[in-house]
């Protein structure tokens, strides 16, 4: 083998093993930390994720859905200036508008951001914006995970509200997850539905206007019924159709 050539040789090696290595860190950090926290509480979980673990390198994609107010509660005892971020799609309900400034208001949470899709991407994609008819991945996809990403490029970490009892891919949920190169807390993983609603109960928080009426799950208005069942909460997503989840929490999943 030439000079040149065994050099280019040993380059590719090196970067191999670097991210051989780098993987097997992040898996290994990953095994540590579910095992470690496996009997703690979803607060004590956030705690030391917020303060110790990821320091200031995570942050809090939040929906305002149903359950969302349980995590924004539980940061507001840990940091009232900790970010949270909401994926602005441009089809929310007025409802989740109005529960989001009732939330923040009322946790007194002062880092609140939003992020919108990029203009071009629906320029080109979604200029009528029905997209969601014909492609809902493309138009998740646009005004998602995109987005998501972008915002993710600052930080290590980040916090979500999925539950096991979820069912569907959510079904047992770990503490800690690896997605897309970033470690995605999943805090309330192990609560059930009598947790979530004791929590609002002695808290003394609001449900969700569209709770009330039967959403036992909210995104987009074209793309979220009334749930069908009681038993799988987001069986009102994506009704009739084959797809289940927005692609925030596989897209891309290594
Ligand atoms: S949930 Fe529906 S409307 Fe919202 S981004 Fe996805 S496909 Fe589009």
């Amino acid at each position: 083998m030439c000079g040149i050539k065994y050099f280019t040789y040993l380059v590719d090696k090196y970067l191999i093993l670097s991210f051989i290595n780098i993987m097997i860190k992040s898996l290994d950090l990953l095994n540590k930390l579910n095992k470690n926290y496996k009997n703690f509480s979803p607060q004590i979980i956030l705690e030391e994720s917020i303060k110790k673990t990821f320091n200031k390198k995570i942050v809090y994609i939040c929906s305002f859905g149903t359950e969302s107010a349980i995590i924004l509660h539980m940061i507001s005892k840990i940091d009232k200036e900790f970010p949270v971020i909401l994926l602005n799609t441009e089809f929310l309900f007025k409802e989740t508008i109005n529960y989001k400034n009732y939330l923040l208001k009322k946790f007194n949470l002062s880092n609140f951001r939003e992020f919108f899709p990029n203009k071009n991407d629906l320029e080109v994609n979604d200029d009528k914006g029905e997209l969601w008819k014909e492609n809902p991945d493309l138009c998740c996809n646009i005004r998602k995970v995109l987005p998501l990403q972008k915002i993710l490029e600052n930080y290590d970490a980040w916090i979500s509200g999925r539950k096991s009892y979820q069912v569907g891919e959510r079904k047992n949920l770990d503490f800690f997850e690896r997605l897309n190169g970033k470690v995605v807390v999943n805090p309330l993983a192990n609560v059930d539905q009598n947790f979530v609603n004791n929590y609002f109960e002695e808290n003394e928080i609001k449900r969700h206007p569209l709770f009330q009426k039967g959403y036992l799950s909210i995104g987009c208005t074209h793309c979220t019924v009334k749930a069908i069942s009681s038993q799988n909460p987001r069986s009102g997503r994506w009704y009739n159709k084959i797809k289940t989840e927005c692609g925030i929490h596989y897209n891309l999943k290594k």
